[in-house]
């Protein structure tokens, strides 16, 4: 098989949407300032200036350079975790309004990919949520009978029928659900920053905040060559928040998942691997997925970091769970490899964190955020112009912490090592 490096993110070099923004490098004044360049930022820097107001967005690296850059490009509807268990920690009022906005999320994301001229090689074909065992099967009827009693367009596959779409036989059905589909996300995410600067919004890369605090009626965020004056703040760092002094560190237990790409398949292959183009993903207690880009490279990526010492284990995993789902690729040559830090808490759900008034954090998506990042981003706007929490998905809190974040983290490294130094020999 052929050697790709690890740390060449495939989207990264297939790009259609390209943009560039300078430093920070002068005291400004604005309506509002973002810190934090993905989507949650992207989207919230959109629709405040589209709403007429002066924002500034700060990004430390490049816009996209967090999960936003770096993930599967499923843009799924709703969370992870099922509708019910939403309902069941939130309560039924702010659980069902949190459900509601995140299944209206693929709507968002494509009318606004279709609405800005997004080149980020959209495709709203499905996605799969595949059962690897019988108990995922199980899991999958429940989720099922979950989004039909809330009116969701999905449908239960039996295995012949997800062979079919798949073009693998290694699962017992699958979960359709026909509101989602597949983004380039790192195309998506400039998009929306090169639309957000079309409405008026002024970017900054390179652009560390380093500290953030009230300052008068609004907030002051400084950087190392300037600093922003605002009214309103919006921090949306997620798992790639550095230290700003005048703020908590944001807390959340950082799980990493890493990809690995193919070389383009033939025509041939193509006819039989995903050949609708649906993005995948499993029910297996370490997650994998897999999907086909725009060039038709398979994607298969799962639970782990390829900067740790599990890294030869989930390589070697990959390269292995390939050759099980689809013999045919048994070999072929990789592209690239990649991988990134997702924020997870305790209970799944996002949170919104009060900073002071009309200041706001928003973090912790748990595994999605392509849909909640565009959702939240969204509604932090209409927040920041009326200061009415009515319009935000769930409930800001004054503080979140995490028990045991560290024992967590290391769980979660070392079940994926484990699973994936012994799993599909
Ligand atoms: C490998 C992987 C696969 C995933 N797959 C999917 C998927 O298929 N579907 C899905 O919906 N979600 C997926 N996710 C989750 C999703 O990518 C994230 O939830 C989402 O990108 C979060 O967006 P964000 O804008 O909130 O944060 P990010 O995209 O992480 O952006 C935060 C930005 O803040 C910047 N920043 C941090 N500190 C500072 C500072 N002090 N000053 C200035 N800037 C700062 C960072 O440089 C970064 O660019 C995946 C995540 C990963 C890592």
């Amino acid at each position: 098989m052929g050697e790709a490096a690890p740390g060449t993110n495939l989207w990264s070099t297939t790009a259609g949407e390209m943009l560039a923004a300078e430093p920070l490098k002068e005291d400004a004044r604005a309506d509002a300032v973002i810190v934090g360049g993905g989507f949650t930022g992207c989207s919230a820097a959109l629709h405040l200036a589209e709403a007429g107001l002066g924002v500034r967005l700060l990004e430390a690296q490049s816009i996209g350079f967090g999960g936003s850059g770096r993930n599967v490009g499923l843009v799924n509807a709703g969370l992870w975790l099922p509708p019910e268990q939403v309902e069941q920690t939130l309560g039924q009022a702010v659980g069902g309004r949190l459900n509601a906005a995140l299944a209206a999320g693929p709507e968002l994301v494509f009318s606004l990919i279709d609405r800005l001229g997004i080149d980020c090689e959209a495709t709203r074909s499905g996605t799969l949520h595949c059962a690897h065992s019988q108990g995922g099967l199980d899991d999958l009827k429940d989720r099922l009978r979950q989004q039909l009693d809330r009116g969701a367009p999905v449908e239960l596959l039996d295995a012949e029928e997800t062979a079919a779409r798949t073009g693998t036989q290694a699962y017992r059905g699958a979960l359709l659900d026909r509101r989602a589909g597949t983004i380039q996300p790192l195309a998506y995410c400039r998009g929306l920053a090169r639309a957000a600067r079309d409405a008026g919004a002024v970017l900054h890369e390179q652009t560390p905040v380093v500290s953030a605090a009230r300052e008068g009626d609004g907030w002051r965020v400084a950087t190392p060559r300037g600093s922003v004056s605002a009214g309103a703040l919006l921090i949306a760092v997620n798992a790639y928040g550095r230290p700003m002094a005048g703020l908590t560190p944001q807390a959340y237990v950082p799980v990493h998942y890493f990809q690995i790409a193919t070389r383009p398949l033939t025509d041939n292959l193509r006819r039989s691997v995903l050949p609708e183009r649906q993005g995948c993903w499993d029910t297996a207690p370490v997650m994998s997925s897999f999907r086909l880009d725009a060039a038709g490279r398979l994607l298969v990526g799962a639970v782990g970091s390829l900067e740790g010492p599990g890294a030869r284990w989930h390589r070697a995993w990959a390269e292995r769970k390939l050759a099980a789902l689809f013999p045919d690729l048994s070999g072929i040559d990789l592209e690239h490899a990649w991988c990134g830090r997702i924020a997870m808490t305790g209970d799944h759900l996002p949170k919104i964190l009060r900073l002071g008034e009309r200041g706001l954090s928003v973090f912790g998506y748990s595994g999605r955020g392509i849909s909640p990042g565009t959702t939240f981003g969204k509604a932090m706007a209409a927040y920041l112009v009326d200061g009415d929490e009515g319009s935000l998905p769930c409930d800001p809190v004054d503080a979140h912490s995490e028990r045991l974040a560290g024992i967590k983290q290391a769980y979660y490294e070392f079940g994926a090592s484990l699973t994936h130094a012994v799993g599909e020999r």
